[in-house]
């Protein structure tokens, strides 16, 4: 089964001479450790679909599964409990705690999910091993770089085993060879975890370094080349 599978969604804003049709039947299927580029127009709906996919917003029709699980029926609780343990989320900007190291920044969404304490920490060093900032972990947030930051972000979005990992132009405020080396880092962590990722972006070099690269077009999720 794929991580993340949208079938026929369905999402529109207001109605008579406010409506915005956003999608109408859109497709999207993300496979365990595929890295999806979506490179759309402003207003083209990249936010919106990030959202349907992470479980913010409801589609008005079809079908979102994540991990096999249909979402379509589910309450606000369950929909919130499924987001929380499935989907992992990177900021533009980093949103990491200032009081606190990047270790802790790391091991707290784990602490907030019932994990021990000792548990999150080896997790948190891992992640910060494989994004190759382990030597950042003692620092608070305002000691490190734009990338060491943004990478600190990602180890955090997956602290808790996410099968999806969403980010919107999570390079989006870095200069271009540091959003490279967050993209790689980011790549690896997605084919290191098994995650299933869609990415927005605007950066067509890095879009070009994903798995596949969509579009948004006529309601629908299309193939896309740059
Ligand atoms: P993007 O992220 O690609 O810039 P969005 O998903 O934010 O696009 O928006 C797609 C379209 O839907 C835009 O025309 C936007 O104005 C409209 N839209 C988004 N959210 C709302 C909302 N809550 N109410 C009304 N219109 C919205
Ligand atoms: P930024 O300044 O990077 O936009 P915000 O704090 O304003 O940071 O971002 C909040 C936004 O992050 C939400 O409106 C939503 O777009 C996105 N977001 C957070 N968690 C999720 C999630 N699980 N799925 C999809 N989108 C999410």
């Amino acid at each position: 089964k794929p991580h993340l599978k949208l079938s026929g969604v369905h999402r529109h804003y207001g109605e008579g001479d406010m409506l915005v049709r956003v999608l109408e039947a859109a497709d999207l299927t993300v496979e365990s450790g595929e890295l999806v580029a979506l490179v759309a127009p402003s207003g083209a709906g990249k936010s919106t679909l990030l959202h349907l996919c992470g479980l913010l917003e409801s589609p008005q029709g079809g079908e979102i599964e994540i991990i096999g699980q249909s979402t379509s029926r589910l309450g606000d609780r369950a929909r919130t409990q499924l987001r929380r343990s499935t989907v992992g989320y990177v900021y533009q900007f980093h949103h990491l705690l200032p009081e606190f190291t990047a270790l802790e920044n790391v091991a707290l969404p784990q602490l907030i999910a019932g994990q021990d304490q000792n548990k999150a920490e080896a997790r948190a060093m891992e992640l910060l091993e494989l994004l190759g900032v382990a030597p950042r972990a003692a620092h608070r947030p305002a000691e490190l770089s734009g990338g060491e930051q943004q990478r600190i972000a990602i180890a955090r979005a997956a602290a808790n085993h996410p099968r999806v990992i969403l980010a919107d132009e999570p390079t989006g405020n870095l200069d271009p060879e540091t959003s490279d080396l967050v993209f790689e880092a980011l790549k690896d962590l997605i084919k290191n975890e098994g995650a299933a990722a869609l990415i927005a972006t605007h950066n067509h070099d890095l879009a070009r370094r994903a798995d596949r690269i969509v579009t948004l077009k006529g309601g629908l999720v299309v193939p896309h080349t740059l």
